[in-house]
């Protein structure tokens, strides 16, 4: 599943080939403005916050996409389509006047609001910190704002609280600070776990070859210390990484995976 740094390599990715061109041709096929023509519109830039993707143009617009679960882009060189198979789900197609196409393909979010009302989209997004206005004090403040009651992972994943950590990270940074996934957030050091979480999606983006990388360990199977590791020994303790279906009050039933040793509740 896409995380926050996902986005973020994903909008370098669209930069490289956008930003700053015209679109000779495109349109957004899905959401309140289907049918809406791109031809002309110029690209000025791109930005983040979170798994949120701003893409902004001239026209004093911007087109707020969100990958969840099943989106993706594909950029196609001159001359050259998307496959067949996936051409009927096509969201978002941008030509530029240097010939490359940048397609939005599944993306369940596809709006376009004026610039200056990006906060109808992402005001309610809590402090990024691959963003330059990164702000820990203010995370640490929703942390420690969160119903006490709430998993330490359910409130990992709420975006509202710190924005960009998805499944992956979330188990990680569990392991990380030691605390099981299940222990009640009000029984946490706050701060330690919105330094470990920043840390991660920091270097995710930031260090050559660590994409995704938790343990530093780049090798197959190693990479994370106990996402996707169920029934496996835990790297750190040898003790069998446990596996639970979902988290409790996570709409989303995610998994969650632990090391029963190194995370014990408290
Ligand atoms: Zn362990």
């Amino acid at each position: 599943m896409p995380e926050g740094d996902s986005v973020f390599r994903l909008a370098a990715r669209l930069r490289g080939s956008l930003d700053g061109q015209r679109l000779t041709s495109g349109e957004l096929r899905s959401g309140g403005a289907a049918g809406t023509s791109l031809d002309g519109w110029r690209v000025v830039e791109h930005d983040t916050h979170g798994k949120h993707l701003l893409t902004r143009f001239d026209t004093g617009r911007t087109l707020h996409t969100h990958l969840r679960m099943q989106g993706s882009w594909t950029i196609t060189r001159p001359g050259r389509r998307v496959p067949a198979a996936v051409a009927g789900e096509v969201r978002v197609r941008m030509q530029t006047e240097a010939g490359s196409t940048a397609w939005g393909v599944s993306l369940p979010v596809v709006e376009l609001v004026d610039t200056r009302d990006e906060r109808d989209v992402v005001g309610h997004l809590g402090p990024d910190p691959l963003r330059d206005d990164w702000d820990a004090a203010e995370a640490r403040r929703r942390v420690e704002a969160a119903d006490p009651a709430r998993t330490v992972a359910a409130v990992l994943l709420d975006q509202r609280v710190l924005a960009g950590l998805g499944n992956l990270w979330a188990n990680e940074v569990c392991f990380l600070r030691g605390v099981s996934p299940f222990t009640p957030v009000g029984s946490v050091d706050a701060a330690a776990l919105v330094r470990v979480a920043a840390r991660g999606l920091r270097a995710s983006v930031r260090v050559p070859g660590m994409f995704q990388t938790t343990t530093g360990n780049t090798r197959r199977g190693e990479r994370h210390w106990v996402a996707g590791r169920a029934g496996r020994p835990c790297l750190r303790c040898g003790t069998t990484v446990l596996v639970r279906a979902e988290v409790p009050d996570d709409p989303g039933q995610r998994r969650t995976w632990w090391c029963p040793s190194c995370q014990p509740l408290r």
